[in-house]
Order: structure tokens, then sequence, then C-alpha cells
């Protein structure tokens, strides 16, 4: 199986199916991360860039400990991606060349403007990806893949759903490497937008790291546990801390929600 994550930013499929991409490499799967942006401007201090070239070296140290085949990073700016036909080209180029079968992304509805608009672009080459005159330099892959989103807290206009679920307790302390990758993220800008001031973790221990880490982007993933966990008990035969999810998005190829779920064998 061939898995794809298109997000926006450098760090943001870590966060979201770092774990799911874990454990399918595992299991001898091939994932690949996207960014459609190149970070650019997720810094407090930094020149755009020096932060671009940063957040480049930390997306390819998270990759390499992971075991990606590739984190690709698109060159356009942060907080600038927008539905334009040029970035839909792009999309279609960046999937066909990996022939993915599975391929997530962000929801529609999601904070960031950013998110929005990969989650647009990859809708709109859900059909277009097996259009063959469209973007004929690439050829189309043999199977249209399943597009599916992954987890958000967004309610409207409908909370995600858990089609799918795989537990990451196996993997979490794995996954904290990986979001650990991203210093100019979770150790710089992102508390500053969480509001955490003078914040520095210079001098920490990894306890103080995955302390800090767990506490405020690993209880999403416990929250998703929570949500999710008749499914999980049902599928794993006890309880699950730490889980992610994905939604069904109905754009791509069909299949059953049972398949869904069997698209994460793991
Ligand atoms: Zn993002």
């Amino acid at each position: 199986m061939r898995y794809m994550f298109i997000g926006a930013h450098p760090d943001d499929a870590d966060l979201m199916i770092g774990g799911t991409a874990l454990k399918a490499i595992k299991a001898g799967h091939h994932v690949k991360f996207v960014s459609a942006s190149n970070g650019d401007r997720g810094h407090q201090s930094m020149p755009s860039p020096e932060l671009a070239v940063r957040r480049y070296n930390e997306a390819q140290k998270s990759a390499a400990l992971a075991g990606l085949d590739e984190y690709e990073i698109l060159d356009i700016h942060d907080c600038a991606l927008e539905v334009t036909l040029e970035n839909r080209e792009r999309f279609i180029r960046v999937i066909r060349r990996f022939a993915p079968d599975v391929i997530v992304t962000h929801r529609p509805c999601d904070y960031h403007a950013d998110h929005r608009a990969v989650a647009q672009l990859v809708q709109d080459c859900a059909y277009l990806l097996m259009v063959p005159l469209y973007c004929p330099d690439v050829p189309i892959p043999d199977v249209n893949p399943v597009f599916a989103y992954a987890y958000d807290r967004f309610t409207k206009p409908t909370p995600v759903q858990a089609d799918a679920v795989v537990e990451i307790d196996s993997v979490m302390e794995e996954k904290f490497h990986m979001l650990d990758c991203h210093v100019s993220q979770f150790y710089e800008w992102l508390p500053v937008t969480k509001g955490l001031k003078d914040f520095s973790a210079e001098g920490w221990t990894w306890e103080q790291k995955r302390a800090h880490l767990d506490e405020h982007w690993g209880s999403r993933f416990k929250t998703i546990a929570e949500y999710a966990q008749v499914q999980l008990q049902k599928r794993y035969g006890h309880s699950v801390q730490y889980a992610e999810l994905f939604e069904y998005s109905p754009y791509g190829r069909n299949v059953t929600l049972e398949e869904f779920q069997e698209l994460f064998p793991f």
C-alpha cells in the first residue's frame, strides 16, 4: 500500500497522522508526506528565507526518523496558498508521481486558510487525477486513490467522523520524537501562539520535552481515543490511550466504510 498525506505546512503530517505513518512503515507500506507550503512564516522572529531552510531540514530529520519514502516540500510561501489552476496542476503531478492508494489531507472547514486551500485543491484533484488529457506529461495511475481527512476539532458544518481508527499507543514515543524534530514549531512558534509568554525549552531534558509535547499536542490524540473508544475496543480488544482517526471522503474511489477501515490494517 502507498499512503500520501498532503498538508499545508512542514509539520502537519507528523502531527496529524505521524502514528499511523509509523505503523504503516513498520508493516512494510510506503508513506510519503507533502507540505504544500515551505512554512516560511511560522515564527515570531526568524527571517523567512532562513526559516524555510530550517523547516525543510526539520522535516527531513523527521522523515529519516520515521522511514518515510519522502517528505516533499513545495516552494509556495506560507500563509499564501491559493486554489489556483497552477497549484491544482502541481498537486495533480505530485499525486500521480507517487500513485498512492490512500490520500489523507485537511478538511475544508479547518481553521487555517492554507489548510482550507489544500483541502480544496486535493478535493479538486480527486476526479481530475483520472482524466488522461489533463496534465498528460504525467500518466494517470492504475488505481484511483481513496481520499480521507484527518482529525480536527471543528464542528461546523459537522464534527469529524471516526470512519477509521488506528491506535497509536505502540508508537507514541516515536511520534513524539518526530514532533521533537520540528524545534522551530513545537518549542518556539506554537507555544507563542498558545499564549505561553517568555517560553523557552533551552536546556530541557527529553522528559521535559516529552511532557510539553504531550500536554499541548498529545492531548488531542487522547481526545480521539475517548471519542472512538468503543470502536477501538472492538478493533484491538483493549482500551487505547492515544489514537488517530480518519474520515472517509466521497470524492475519490468509492469504498464501503468497512473497506475504508481495512485500508488502515494496523
Ligand atoms: Zn498547518
